[in-house]
Protein backbone atom coordinates (compact mmCIF):
# COMPACT_ATOMS: atom_id res chain seq x y z
CA UNK A 1 0.00 0.00 0.00
CA UNK A 2 1.25 3.61 -1.12
CA UNK A 3 2.11 5.52 1.75
CA UNK A 4 -0.69 9.31 2.08
CA UNK A 5 2.36 11.30 0.56
CA UNK A 6 2.64 9.76 -3.25
CA UNK A 7 -1.07 8.55 -2.55
CA UNK A 8 -1.64 11.94 -2.55
CA UNK A 9 1.11 12.60 -5.58
CA UNK A 10 -0.82 9.88 -7.46
CA UNK A 11 -4.25 11.54 -7.06
CA UNK A 12 -2.89 13.87 -9.67
CA UNK A 13 -2.34 11.69 -12.20
CA UNK A 14 -5.06 10.68 -14.56
CA UNK A 15 -5.65 7.61 -16.72
CA UNK A 16 -3.54 7.42 -20.22
CA UNK A 17 -1.17 9.70 -18.91
CA UNK A 18 2.84 9.24 -20.13
CA UNK A 19 4.32 9.89 -17.09
CA UNK A 20 7.85 9.89 -15.61
CA UNK A 21 8.61 9.75 -12.32
CA UNK A 22 12.03 11.07 -11.40
CA UNK A 23 13.93 10.26 -8.15
CA UNK A 24 11.70 7.07 -7.90
CA UNK A 25 13.86 4.77 -5.74
CA UNK A 26 11.84 1.44 -5.33
CA UNK A 27 9.61 2.82 -8.09
CA UNK A 28 6.57 2.51 -5.73
CA UNK A 29 4.62 4.82 -7.35
CA UNK A 30 4.75 4.37 -11.05
CA UNK A 31 3.92 0.36 -9.85
CA UNK A 32 0.42 2.26 -8.07
CA UNK A 33 -0.21 4.11 -11.29
CA UNK A 34 0.32 1.23 -14.03
CA UNK A 35 -1.71 -1.31 -11.59
CA UNK A 36 -4.35 0.82 -10.65
CA UNK A 37 -4.69 4.11 -12.20
CA UNK A 38 -4.29 2.82 -15.90
CA UNK A 39 -1.64 4.91 -17.10
CA UNK A 40 0.20 4.09 -20.83
CA UNK A 41 3.89 4.41 -19.82
CA UNK A 42 6.17 5.40 -16.93
CA UNK A 43 9.65 5.91 -16.71
CA UNK A 44 11.44 5.72 -13.35
CA UNK A 45 14.32 7.66 -13.59
CA UNK A 46 17.00 6.93 -10.75
CA UNK A 47 20.59 8.75 -10.45
CA UNK A 48 21.80 6.31 -7.55
CA UNK A 49 23.11 2.92 -8.47
CA UNK A 50 21.13 1.47 -5.27
CA UNK A 51 18.14 2.89 -5.79
CA UNK A 52 17.59 2.32 -9.96
CA UNK A 53 18.17 -1.58 -8.68
CA UNK A 54 16.17 -1.44 -6.03
CA UNK A 55 13.41 -0.06 -8.82
CA UNK A 56 14.68 -2.92 -11.31
CA UNK A 57 14.05 -5.49 -9.46
CA UNK A 58 10.11 -4.35 -8.19
CA UNK A 59 9.10 -3.52 -12.05
CA UNK A 60 10.26 -7.14 -12.85
CA UNK A 61 8.27 -8.92 -9.70
CA UNK A 62 5.36 -7.01 -10.34
CA UNK A 63 5.65 -7.87 -14.04
CA UNK A 64 5.14 -3.87 -15.17
CA UNK A 65 8.23 -4.45 -17.53
CA UNK A 66 6.23 -3.32 -20.51
CA UNK A 67 4.73 -0.25 -19.26
CA UNK A 68 7.27 0.52 -16.97
CA UNK A 69 11.06 1.56 -18.36
CA UNK A 70 13.44 2.03 -15.39
CA UNK A 71 16.47 4.32 -16.32
CA UNK A 72 19.76 5.42 -14.63
CA UNK A 73 20.35 9.06 -15.51
CA UNK A 74 20.13 12.69 -13.88
CA UNK A 75 16.93 14.31 -13.73
CA UNK A 76 15.33 14.77 -16.83
CA UNK A 77 18.31 13.16 -19.01
CA UNK A 78 16.38 10.02 -19.11
CA UNK A 79 13.41 11.42 -20.98
CA UNK A 80 13.66 11.81 -24.56
CA UNK A 81 11.62 14.64 -25.87
CA UNK A 82 7.96 14.27 -26.16
CA UNK A 83 8.21 10.60 -24.57
CA UNK A 84 6.03 11.44 -21.29
CA UNK A 85 3.05 14.29 -20.41
CA UNK A 86 3.28 14.36 -16.67
CA UNK A 87 6.32 14.56 -14.81
CA UNK A 88 6.02 13.42 -11.05
CA UNK A 89 9.25 14.27 -7.82
CA UNK A 90 8.88 13.38 -5.04
CA UNK A 91 10.88 13.22 -1.66
CA UNK A 92 13.22 15.67 -2.31
CA UNK A 93 13.89 19.03 -1.32
CA UNK A 94 11.90 22.13 -3.32
CA UNK A 95 15.28 23.36 -4.63
CA UNK A 96 16.90 20.02 -6.12
CA UNK A 97 13.41 19.98 -7.83
CA UNK A 98 13.11 23.43 -9.21
CA UNK A 99 17.20 22.67 -10.21
CA UNK A 100 15.64 19.01 -12.17
CA UNK A 101 13.36 20.93 -13.65
CA UNK A 102 15.79 24.06 -14.66
CA UNK A 103 18.18 22.00 -16.34
CA UNK A 104 15.91 19.59 -17.94
CA UNK A 105 13.78 22.53 -19.50
CA UNK A 106 14.05 21.31 -23.26
CA UNK A 107 12.16 18.09 -22.16
CA UNK A 108 9.39 19.77 -20.92
CA UNK A 109 7.59 20.94 -24.33
CA UNK A 110 5.40 17.58 -24.23
CA UNK A 111 4.23 17.75 -20.49
CA UNK A 112 1.47 19.51 -19.89
CA UNK A 113 1.80 18.77 -15.76
CA UNK A 114 3.94 18.32 -13.19
CA UNK A 115 3.10 16.91 -9.77
CA UNK A 116 5.60 17.84 -7.20
CA UNK A 117 5.96 17.39 -3.69
CA UNK A 118 8.74 18.72 -2.17
CA UNK A 119 9.88 18.00 1.44
CA UNK A 120 11.29 21.54 2.12
CA UNK A 121 10.68 24.87 0.26
CA UNK A 122 8.19 24.60 -1.65
CA UNK A 123 8.43 28.67 -2.35
CA UNK A 124 11.63 27.91 -4.50
CA UNK A 125 9.21 26.03 -6.74
CA UNK A 126 6.27 28.64 -6.86
CA UNK A 127 8.89 30.25 -7.94
CA UNK A 128 10.30 28.74 -10.59
CA UNK A 129 6.83 28.28 -12.12
CA UNK A 130 6.24 31.80 -11.93
CA UNK A 131 9.05 32.60 -13.92
CA UNK A 132 8.55 29.59 -16.70
CA UNK A 133 4.75 29.94 -17.25
CA UNK A 134 3.66 27.51 -15.33
CA UNK A 135 0.73 27.99 -13.47
CA UNK A 136 -0.28 26.44 -10.25
CA UNK A 137 -3.27 24.66 -10.65
CA UNK A 138 -3.78 23.24 -6.81
CA UNK A 139 -2.18 22.08 -3.87
CA UNK A 140 -2.48 19.88 -1.38
CA UNK A 141 -1.12 19.52 2.50
CA UNK A 142 -1.10 16.38 4.49
CA UNK A 143 0.56 14.92 7.73
CA UNK A 144 1.79 11.92 7.80
CA UNK A 145 3.95 10.36 10.49
CA UNK A 146 4.59 13.35 11.90
CA UNK A 147 6.06 14.84 9.24
CA UNK A 148 4.21 17.74 7.13
CA UNK A 149 4.04 17.81 3.30
CA UNK A 150 2.69 19.37 0.64
CA UNK A 151 2.23 18.43 -2.96
CA UNK A 152 2.13 21.01 -5.80
CA UNK A 153 0.55 20.40 -9.22
CA UNK A 154 1.60 22.65 -12.23
CA UNK A 155 0.21 23.23 -15.75
CA UNK A 156 0.83 25.71 -18.39
CA UNK A 157 -0.71 28.52 -18.11
CA UNK A 158 -0.98 31.85 -16.57
CA UNK A 159 1.33 31.90 -13.96
CA UNK A 160 0.41 34.79 -11.88
CA UNK A 161 -3.55 33.64 -11.95
CA UNK A 162 -3.12 32.27 -8.26
CA UNK A 163 -1.58 35.35 -7.00
CA UNK A 164 -4.15 38.14 -7.73
CA UNK A 165 -3.88 39.69 -3.76
CA UNK A 166 -0.51 38.97 -2.14
CA UNK A 167 2.21 37.61 -4.19
CA UNK A 168 4.94 37.48 -1.39
CA UNK A 169 2.31 35.61 0.85
CA UNK A 170 1.12 32.93 -1.69
CA UNK A 171 4.69 31.97 -2.70
CA UNK A 172 5.63 31.50 0.34
CA UNK A 173 2.84 30.05 1.92
CA UNK A 174 0.86 28.49 -0.79
CA UNK A 175 -1.78 30.75 -2.29
CA UNK A 176 -4.48 27.39 -2.40
CA UNK A 177 -3.50 26.28 1.03
CA UNK A 178 -3.92 29.97 2.60
CA UNK A 179 -7.16 29.88 1.12
CA UNK A 180 -8.23 26.27 2.16
CA UNK A 181 -6.97 27.14 6.10
CA UNK A 182 -6.17 23.17 6.83
CA UNK A 183 -5.46 22.35 10.50
CA UNK A 184 -2.10 21.09 8.71
CA UNK A 185 -1.42 24.34 7.24
CA UNK A 186 -2.13 25.87 10.32
CA UNK A 187 -0.27 23.67 12.90
CA UNK A 188 3.05 24.03 10.36
CA UNK A 189 2.76 27.95 9.89
CA UNK A 190 2.63 28.44 13.44
CA UNK A 191 5.57 26.04 14.37
CA UNK A 192 7.53 27.87 11.76
CA UNK A 193 7.17 31.07 12.96
CA UNK A 194 7.80 30.16 16.91
CA UNK A 195 11.20 28.68 15.23
CA UNK A 196 11.92 31.90 13.82
CA UNK A 197 11.35 33.48 16.65
CA UNK A 198 13.84 31.73 18.58
CA UNK A 199 16.50 32.24 15.79
CA UNK A 200 15.17 35.96 15.84
CA UNK A 201 15.77 36.46 19.50
CA UNK A 202 19.27 34.61 19.21
CA UNK A 203 19.97 37.24 16.56
CA UNK A 204 19.37 39.78 19.33
CA UNK A 205 21.85 38.55 21.25
CA UNK A 206 24.55 38.72 19.01
CA UNK A 207 26.57 41.14 17.10
CA UNK A 208 25.18 43.69 15.30
CA UNK A 209 26.45 43.67 11.96
CA UNK A 210 24.40 44.49 8.39
CA UNK A 211 24.58 40.81 8.14
CA UNK A 212 22.62 40.24 11.41
CA UNK A 213 20.54 43.45 10.67
CA UNK A 214 19.43 41.41 7.36
CA UNK A 215 18.35 38.63 8.50
CA UNK A 216 16.65 39.84 11.35
CA UNK A 217 14.92 42.19 9.27
CA UNK A 218 14.41 38.97 7.04
CA UNK A 219 12.66 37.40 9.62
CA UNK A 220 10.34 39.73 10.70
CA UNK A 221 8.70 39.81 6.82
CA UNK A 222 8.31 36.05 7.24
CA UNK A 223 6.36 36.35 10.56
CA UNK A 224 4.55 39.09 9.07
CA UNK A 225 3.14 37.49 5.88
CA UNK A 226 2.67 34.15 7.98
CA UNK A 227 0.42 36.19 11.05
CA UNK A 228 -1.52 37.95 7.93
CA UNK A 229 -2.21 34.13 6.23
CA UNK A 230 -3.24 32.55 9.51
CA UNK A 231 -5.37 35.50 10.44
CA UNK A 232 -7.38 35.00 7.40
CA UNK A 233 -9.93 32.34 9.39
CA UNK A 234 -11.72 30.17 6.53
N1 LIG B 1 10.29 9.52 -5.06
C1 LIG B 1 10.39 8.54 -3.99
C2 LIG B 1 9.45 8.86 -2.88
O1 LIG B 1 8.95 9.98 -2.85
O2 LIG B 1 9.20 8.01 -2.02
C3 LIG B 1 11.81 8.46 -3.46
C4 LIG B 1 12.31 9.64 -2.69
S1 LIG B 1 14.01 9.47 -2.24
C5 LIG B 1 14.05 10.25 -0.70
C6 LIG B 1 14.83 10.59 -3.35
C7 LIG B 1 15.43 9.86 -4.53
O3 LIG B 1 15.81 10.80 -5.51
C8 LIG B 1 16.69 9.07 -4.15
O4 LIG B 1 16.51 7.72 -4.51
C9 LIG B 1 17.78 9.76 -5.01
O5 LIG B 1 18.73 8.83 -5.49
C10 LIG B 1 17.00 10.36 -6.14
N2 LIG B 1 17.60 11.55 -6.78
C11 LIG B 1 18.20 12.60 -6.18
N3 LIG B 1 18.62 13.47 -7.10
C12 LIG B 1 18.27 12.98 -8.32
C13 LIG B 1 18.46 13.42 -9.65
N4 LIG B 1 19.10 14.56 -9.91
N5 LIG B 1 17.99 12.65 -10.64
C14 LIG B 1 17.35 11.49 -10.37
N6 LIG B 1 17.16 11.02 -9.13
C15 LIG B 1 17.62 11.74 -8.11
Amino acid sequence: KLSVRLATVAKYVTEGARIADIGSDHAYLPCYLAKNVGIRFAVAGEVAVGPYQSAERNVLSEGLSDIISVRMGDGLEVIQPGEVDCITIAGMGGTLIKNILENGKNKLDSVNRLVLQPNLSAISIRKWFLANNWELVAEEIIEEDGKIYEVLIGEKGDPYKPYRTNVDMGLLLGPFLVKKQDAVFRKKWAAEKKNWQRIYGALEGAAKTAETNEKKQELINKMKLVEEALENEK
